[in-house]
């Protein structure tokens, strides 16, 4: 049965009648027919994580499959309001061909996590020699939904951090995915990382702890996106590095960039460049986006753009609708207006996933 809501829509605040036909498509010609489901209502085109990891820390627990592990992490995200996911990384690719025709948020999926031998975390990343960064980006790209992810940097056996590749082979892997029509995301730690992510020309930076106001100047002229992952810095990095093996110089750098990370935020997005809401679920668990909402709220981002960055602006950013004439019917309804209460994050009146009511939490 087509459905029926009023409130005023994000972005834009208009005061709107819109519908949801048959085909779970919007409409602003009226339906007949159509149930009220929505009244007085404020309507967003749903919530997106631009950085989770499916296939890492699943609720379905490390014994379960694959397949249920993306699964259940995917259902975590979904019940936390998130319609869109952007998974930059995975151990496998289990995500690939998730979304709204099995029940779950819309997943564009970088497949593997592309880096040099030794250069993350065991057992999670494809590991290449600098000169085949090229070739395997290629592939991973043939395997995914249009993006490639790199890890920039790591720590090395001496525990500091370093760029995983030569400045050199990571242009070389961009421009590859460039002219495949892909897109390319890039863990970056340290300075040195970023310094070659935006020389390279990259679409977006990952976390982005060593930022400068002189890389933002770059990153503003090339347009490239910042997803901070604010909420992993939230942990105790210093222990987290200590445990990893960093030296104690890496550890007290890496405190220091961290604790600037909220103001180099607000200076991004000042700036005017793209800043995208991403929990970096696998480090975290799944389903945590209302809180990185807060994290760029307190980092200086109206209460507004910090929405935006995790709804309107992060599906213009994945090129995904919002609520128009025609586009799959992703919406979440909240009885008050998120932009003065975004407590009201955790309490939405009605989710709508392609037209399909998701039942609440
Ligand atoms: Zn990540």
């Amino acid at each position: 049965m087509p459905l029926h809501l009023h409130g005023r829509m994000l972005p834009g605040d208009h005061e709107v009648d819109c519908f949801v036909d048959d085909d779970g498509r919007f409409s602003f010609t009226p339906i007949d027919g159509a149930r009220t489901v929505a009244r007085d209502a404020f309507l967003i085109p749903g919530l997106v994580d631009a950085h989770t990891h499916l296939g890492i820390n699943s609720p379905a627990g490390d014994g379960a499959s694959e397949e249920e592990q993306v699964r259940a992490s995917a259902r975590a995200e979904l019940a936390a309001g998130v319609l869109a996911l952007r998974e930059p990384g995975s151990p496998n690719r289990a995500s690939r061909g998730l979304g709204p025709s099995v029940g779950l948020p819309t997943t564009i999926t970088a497949g593997r996590f592309l880096t040099r031998p030794g250069g993350y975390f065991k057992g999670l990343a494809r590991e290449v020699p600098a000169a085949m960064l090229a070739d395997a980006a290629a592939e991973e790209l043939a395997q995914s939904d249009g993006w490639v992810k790199v890890i920039g940097d790591f720590l090395t056996e001496e525990g500091v951090l370093r760029p995983n590749f030569d400045p050199g082979s990571l242009a070389a892997a961009v421009h590859r995915v460039h002219e495949a029509g892909g897109r390319v995301a890039v863990h970056c730690a340290i300075r040195e990382t970023i310094d070659a992510a935006v020389a390279a020309g990259v679409d977006s930076v990952e976390h982005g702890t060593g930022m400068t106001q002189a890389l933002l100047e770059r990153m503003l002229l090339q347009q490239i996106t910042w997803v901070p992952t604010m909420i992993i810095f939230h942990a105790d990095i210093a222990a987290f590095l200590h445990e990893m093996g960093a030296s104690a110089s890496e550890v007290a750098r890496m405190t220091e960039s961290a604790a600037q990370q909220p103001a180099m935020v607000r200076a991004a997005h000042e700036a005017g460049i793209r800043v995208l809401a991403g929990t970096d679920a696998g480090m975290v668990e799944h389903g945590l986006i209302a809180q990185e909402i807060h994290n760029l709220c307190n980092a200086g981002l109206s209460a507004e753009a910090a929405l935006a960055a995790a709804s309107w602006d992060a599906r213009d950013f994945l090129g995904l609708q919002v609520i128009e004439d025609g586009a799959p019917a992703d919406l979440i309804a909240y009885a008050r207006d998120p932009r003065s209460d975004l407590g009201v994050l955790a309490h939405p009146e009605l989710v709508l996933l392609h037209g399909i009511e998701i039942p609440r939490r």
